[in-house]
């Protein structure tokens, strides 16, 4: 998957600065902020949407829930609250089709999204 966004910014092929990482998960900025603190937490492991995760990936995804506490947390959003968002498909607005989770804060946030 090497022509894939966040695959090459994982390997170091294309500059970013991560904000958190391990060894099965990062997180960046968003080059396009929606909020003023959006973030994405991205598995290390290619998934090009979520139906293709499977019962062996349930650790890494859910440690993607601990990440997004742990940066939320760091960044006061845990006392006024946050939004974190996984789209799936064209029509759900992915862009990049390895997946991402978005977390979102610092405002409030309207419902339904559009
Ligand atoms: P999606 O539309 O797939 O749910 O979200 C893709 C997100 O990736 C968008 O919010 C977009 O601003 C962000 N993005 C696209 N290219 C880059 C990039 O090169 N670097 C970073 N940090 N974010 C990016
Ligand atoms: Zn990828």
């Amino acid at each position: 998957m090497s022509e894939c966004l966040f695959c090459m910014i994982d390997k170091g092929d294309l500059p970013a600065e991560k904000i958190y990482d391990d060894a099965n998960i990062f997180a960046i900025k968003d080059i396009n902020p929606q909020a003023p603190i959006h973030f994405l937490v991205i598995p290390k492991k290619h998934f090009s949407t979520i139906l293709e995760i499977e019962d062996d990936d349930h650790n890494i995804i859910g440690s993607i829930y601990s990440v997004a506490n742990e940066l939320a947390r760091k960044n006061g959003l845990d006392k006024t609250g946050f939004r974190v968002v996984l789209n799936c498909g064209v029509e759900a607005g992915q862009s990049i089709f390895h997946i991402h989770y978005h977390l979102l804060g610092g405002r409030i946030l309207k419902w339904p999204p559009g």
